[in-house]
């Protein structure tokens, strides 16, 4: 496929030209090529389907759901839109996570995080049926990542691998810094940058909120994956000239006017040393949409046994 990104001049005092790595851009133009494999897995007689379940009350959690339908929508995929009362005992969301893995028409389960207290997170992604968990989240498919047979990437690392790779980033060799050891973003970043593929054979250094000296370590690094949700928190000061920067941040702060989106990363003086940057918003997080899309069309192709090639 052919990927694009936009390649911006800044007004650095370094007076270099620094890459925007545009995430809106490239997940459309993975959603326009996701079209044809629905297609052909519609021609069977079978149409993907990705069943959400929302089980609170956020607003934020609510919008992120009714996204991923309008995405689903896009590109030919079905949806059922489950919605379980946030007070209704665990036995409620067990029962209807039984009932769609049994259920054949349905190709991808998605749980919506965060649950009520009183659910134990574990137990839910444990019970997904591991072939309909698109999120990747379940302990077997968490366990194939890692040995290098992955069935499910999580979206959001594997986002940034697809985005790395059209922004012709090279991660062979290269030193990578990921900053964050959560189970959605980065351990799964790191295990994927290690392995022995394409958009792998990576030294990836992680770090999280116990490690020393941060800058030391952000310094030496050709490519600073930051992953830790404090906003603005790797400025230019910590990253060398030529760095390649991927923002997964998204924080809320407050404004003069009211309050505005920004990153874990000082955008304009991480730009002043970055080769290419991405931004927050339009970075990261339409790739993580795009590549829920993608796992989801990859598991009704091997419930239908189609064969397709992914983007
Ligand atoms: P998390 O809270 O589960 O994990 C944060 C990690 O950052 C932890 O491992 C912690 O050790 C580390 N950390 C915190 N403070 C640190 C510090 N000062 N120095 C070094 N490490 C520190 O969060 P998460 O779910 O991994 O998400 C991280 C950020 O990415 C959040 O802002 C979240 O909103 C965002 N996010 C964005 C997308 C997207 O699609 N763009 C997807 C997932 C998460």
């Amino acid at each position: 496929m052919r990927f694009k990104y936009v390649a911006v001049e800044y007004f650095c005092m370094t007076q270099t030209q620094t890459r925007l790595i545009d995430g809106t851009e490239v997940a459309a133009s993975i959603r326009s090529e996701l079209i044809s494999s629905v297609r052909r897995i519609d021609n069977t007689g079978t149409t993907p389907q990705l069943a959400t379940v929302l089980m609170n009350d956020d607003p934020a959690s609510q919008t992120y759901v009714s996204m991923k339908h309008d995405d689903c929508e896009e590109v030919g995929i079905a949806t059922r839109d489950i919605e379980i009362d946030p007070e209704a005992p665990a036995a409620e969301l067990f029962d209807t996570v039984d009932e769609l893995n049994a259920d054949p028409s349905v190709h991808g389960v998605l749980v919506q995080m965060p649950l009520p207290d009183h659910v134990d997170e574990r137990e839910v992604l444990r019970r997904v049926d591991p072939k309909k968990d698109v999120d990747g989240f379940h302990p077997e498919n968490v366990g194939r990542l890692v040995a290098g047979q992955a069935r499910y990437k999580p979206c959001t690392p594997h986002g940034i691998q697809k985005l790395l790779t059209a922004a012709n980033v090279e991660t062979e060799g290269a030193d990578v810094v990921v900053i964050g050891r959560s189970n959605i973003v980065g351990k799964p970043m790191a295990n994927l940058l290690i392995q022995k593929t394409d958009g792998g054979n990576a030294t990836v250094t992680v770090c999280h909120s116990r490690s020393d000296d941060l800058a030391s370590k952000t310094r030496t690094a050709d490519i600073v994956i930051a992953a830790a949700g404090v906003p603005e928190m790797i400025d230019g000061d910590m990253l060398s000239s030529g760095v390649v920067i991927i923002d997964v941040g998204i924080n809320r702060v407050e404004t003069e006017t009211g309050s505005e989106l920004v990153g874990d990363v000082a955008f304009e003086s991480a730009a002043e040393k970055a080769d290419a940057i991405t931004p927050v918003p339009g970075g990261v997080g339409p790739m993580t949409r795009a590549m829920l899309l993608w796992n989801t069309v990859k598991a009704a192709a091997v419930a239908t046994e189609v064969s397709i090639e992914l983007p």
